[in-house]
């Protein structure tokens, strides 16, 4: 907790420019949490986070209602930003996905090519290919968006949805590597992300239930960050239909403890967990001994660095 904070604390005021040693200091891989909440408007942004490599702005991981607010507070340069993943298509997800697009092409210098990942579709939820398409695409609700401020392309990859889907790599290139595993939550098809760069590992566990853990325990081993979502409270507290699409509090700690993670960051929150932070805490800590943090809005998150600050 301790060691956590403290990286918590210098990359804050690494957002300041006086902080002269602090932005000397830009390690690898950075995590910003764009937003924390979700799906209930209570003053958090929707889930979204950006991944930062080198100090530079390069991965959306979901695009949550609030992450085009909170960009803007920031000051991000999205200039290289060019890699989008989805864990999945549910509005506190992805609502804000076409304002994030708006944003990025107003500042280009040139064409935008995009490459974007998310789950396949099944039942009421489309393929994130198709749901790129109907938002940006030829008859889609903002096709002039494709060539508002910078024509854009779309490379757009369905990631695989059955909980016995094998692991697998999606990017690899220039020491950044993204790998990927199916999810359950309830009848919205999930995944989660492993990003890797330089050493530092984070894993982003989306929403899930518990019948997915033994995945994400396998995607997550030895990273340095698990950004676990924490949307209910041990049972019977939360509304039971909620287990059937988050992980409680007593099972993220198993599945930090199972696998081997070195800090744990839970987000997407919802008002009842925060109100009940210690207990939480005190749940995951019956398994986990690892540092654990609550995320906020613009909080700005160095990996890798939480075993040696
Ligand atoms: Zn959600």
């Amino acid at each position: 907790m301790k060691t956590l904070l403290l990286g918590i604390t210098l990359f804050v005021s690494a957002l300041f420019p006086t902080c002269a040693r602090c932005a000397a200091a830009n390690p690898a891989l950075e995590v910003v949490v764009l937003g924390s909440g979700g799906p209930r408007p209570f003053g958090r942004g929707g889930s979204s986070f950006i991944v930062l490599l080198d100090g530079t702005p390069r991965i959306l991981v979901d695009a949550g209602p609030g992450a085009f607010l909170r960009i803007g507070e920031l000051g991000l340069d999205l200039d290289n930003v060019d890699t989008v993943l989805l864990t999945h298509l549910h509005i506190d997800h992805s609502g804000d996905l076409a304002a994030f697009f708006n944003a990025r092409a107003l500042s280009a210098d040139g064409p935008i090519v995009y490459r974007i990942f998310g789950p396949d579709g099944a039942g009421q939820f489309p393929k994130t290919s198709r749901f790129v398409d109907l938002l940006v695409g030829q008859g889609g609700a903002f096709e002039y968006q494709k060539t508002f401020g910078a024509d854009e392309s779309f490379t757009v990859r369905d990631l695989p949805i059955a909980l016995d889907s094998p692991r697998s790599k999606i990017v690899d290139e220039k020491g950044l590597v993204v790998e990927e595993i199916a999810t359950h939550h309830g009848d919205c098809p999930s995944v989660a992300y492993r990003i890797s760069y330089k050493n530092a590992v984070v894993v982003f566990s989306g929403d899930m239930d518990a019948s997915a853990l033994p995945n994400l325990a396998q995607l997550a081993k030895s990273a340095d960050l698990l950004i676990f979502n924490c949307a209910v409270l041990d049972p019977p507290a939360s509304p039971s239909q909620l287990y059937d699409l988050h992980t409680p509090p007593k099972k993220i700690g198993e599945a930090a403890r199972d696998s081997g993670v070195k800090s744990l960051l839970l987000s997407h929150l919802a008002p009842d967990v925060l109100s009940r932070d210690d207990a939480v805490r005190k749940s995951i800590r019956a398994s986990y001994a690892g540092p654990v943090a609550f995320a906020s809005d613009k909080l700005r998150v160095p990996v890798g660095r939480q075993a040696t600050e």
